[in-house]
């Protein structure tokens, strides 16, 4: 089945407004068919960028959001709000459960609140070096996509997109082996396909974790990989760019 790549940029807690503006803006006027493309950054800077975005094809996303449509949530941003705005939201992300103890349940209700707001929750996991030298990745990952995905209906985990993320390939310069990037994304579809088969196939895995211009075309020629989560080379218009036309050229 194809599946229409997908590459986006997670800005985390980076740029100043005019750098968000002018970030934006060069990442849209640099359109790139084949492939999706969206940037998410800081929330205090979504409607600035936003408009610098209007009318152009790339995409908008939050970085989190909580779960409650509402509420006394001192310093939370609801998906409903973020609707208003933004097609994705990542959830789960490993800085988002390291550094404030989300747990894999909060991520299931920020997926579902994301999907019941009719944008597309990119739903994080991976496993920290700990994990991954005991040889438990591939079962701590699909603990982590049962726990957040395995309970929904075929409609709603179709409109969901995961991210591959290994704790340790972030921010570190060290990205995932192309094969081991290929070998978690088959084995996170695997496992979907046992709970849903017909959904399976349509669900975009991306990878993340120190994509960068230069390794983004191994990585992203991979079967089982559809995109990028992009850190910080995301900062950077020319480099994100290049990671979305190696997206294309790889599909
Ligand atoms: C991320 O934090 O989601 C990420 C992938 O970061 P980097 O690309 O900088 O490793």
């Amino acid at each position: 089945m194809t599946r229409r790549p997908l590459v986006i940029g997670n800005w985390k807690m980076h740029t100043t407004r005019a750098d968000a503006v002018a970030l934006a803006s060069a990442i849209a006027a640099g359109q790139i068919d084949g492939v999706d493309v969206a940037v998410c950054p800081p929330f205090a800077w979504l409607v600035p960028v936003a408009e610098a975005l209007a009318s152009r094809c790339t995409g908008l996303g939050a970085q989190d959001c909580w779960a409650a449509p509402k509420g006394a949530v001192t310093g939370a941003v609801s998906a409903a709000m973020l609707a208003e705005l933004c097609a994705f939201v990542i959830v789960g992300h490993s800085e988002r459960r390291s550094i404030f103890g989300e747990t894999d349940h909060l991520v299931r209700e920020k997926a579902l609140a994301v999907l019941d707001a009719g944008m597309t929750p990119i739903v994080c996991v991976g496993e920290d070096q700990s994990v991954r030298q005991a040889g438990q990745a591939a079962q701590h990952v699909q603990h982590q996509v049962l726990e957040a995905l395995g309970a929904l209906d075929v409609d709603r985990l179709s409109r969901c997109v995961i991210a591959y993320e290994p704790i340790w390939a972030i921010g570190t310069g060290v990205a995932a082996q192309p094969a081991d990037a290929e070998g978690m994304a088959a084995s996170i579809r695997r496992t979907l396909t046992m709970s849903h088969p017909a959904a399976a196939p349509r669900i975009r895995l991306l990878y993340g974790g120190s994509v960068t211009e230069a390794n983004a075309a191994e990585i992203l020629h991979q079967p089982n990989v559809d995109g990028a989560l992009v850190g910080g080379a995301s900062l950077n218009a020319e480099s994100f760019l290049a990671i979305a036309r190696a997206a294309v050229s790889a599909d």
